[in-house]
């Protein structure tokens, strides 16, 4: 059993599971744990990346990539996942059970759907993908949510499957986002994960 399951690490999955692990020393973290689930194919492997804020001019999509995963093994709650995700099934009273086109199967209580807006081949979910609104092609796919990015409860969407337009800040923007609010029902309130200088 691991606690949140992210189908989808470019940059919004990537994005929320290395926020939430960050958390991983405070108290109300206990032993939780974290899974991405990842087939390779984010449109950051096309990108060249000048304009997103912070990444150093020059790099490209395929090289932040790899950095956001070594980014997230510094953290021992998670782990990434190499697979596609074919069917996800919810079981009452709570919890999901994801299966793999590798023949394994995971649970987790949490899931995270961040898998783009140019597909959507998840079986097993009672979820119609709409028109993406700011996507430009009317084959861009998003999932409708509360407005917090909540689907349905424990379930969550993040990165441009939530409706944000194809930056690279945004998508990562919403992961963080998604993040923070899995922390703060853990934690029991409003929280977020700071650290200091210690200047
Ligand atoms: C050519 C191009 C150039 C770009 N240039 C820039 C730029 O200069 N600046 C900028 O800010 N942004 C740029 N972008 C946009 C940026 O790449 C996207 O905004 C960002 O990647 C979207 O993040 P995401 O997490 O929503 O989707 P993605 O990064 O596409 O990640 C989705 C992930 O989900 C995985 N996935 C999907 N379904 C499954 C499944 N069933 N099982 C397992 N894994 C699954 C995919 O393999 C993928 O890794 C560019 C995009 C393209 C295409």
């Amino acid at each position: 059993m691991t606690d949140v399951i992210i189908v989808g690490g470019g940059a919004g999955g990537m994005s929320c599971a290395i926020t939430m692990a960050s958390a991983w020393q405070k108290p109300w973290f206990d032993d939780r744990r974290i899974m991405v689930i990842d087939d390779k194919r984010s449109d950051l492997n096309k990108a060249m990346l000048n304009n997103a804020p912070g990444v150093p001019l020059g790099t490209t999509g395929t090289e932040l990539l790899e950095q956001l995963q070594d980014q997230l093994a510094q953290y021992p709650p998670a782990k990434r996942h190499e697979a596609t995700a074919l069917n996800v099934r919810r079981h009452l009273p709570g919890g999901f059970e994801v299966e793999l086109d590798d023949g394994t199967t995971h649970h987790c209580l949490v899931l995270v759907l961040a898998t783009g807006y140019k597909r959507w081949e998840l079986d097993g979910l009672d979820l119609e993908p709409a028109v993406h609104p700011r996507g430009g092609k009317s084959n861009r796919l998003m999932l409708s949510h509360d407005g917090c990015y909540l689907i349905e409860p424990d379930m969550h969407v993040a990165g441009l499957l939530a409706g944000g337009s194809s930056q690279f800040a945004i998508a990562a923007g919403i992961g963080a986002q998604v993040a923070v609010d899995i922390l703060s029902e853990w934690a029991g309130k409003r929280t977020h994960v700071h650290e200091v200088t210690g200047t």
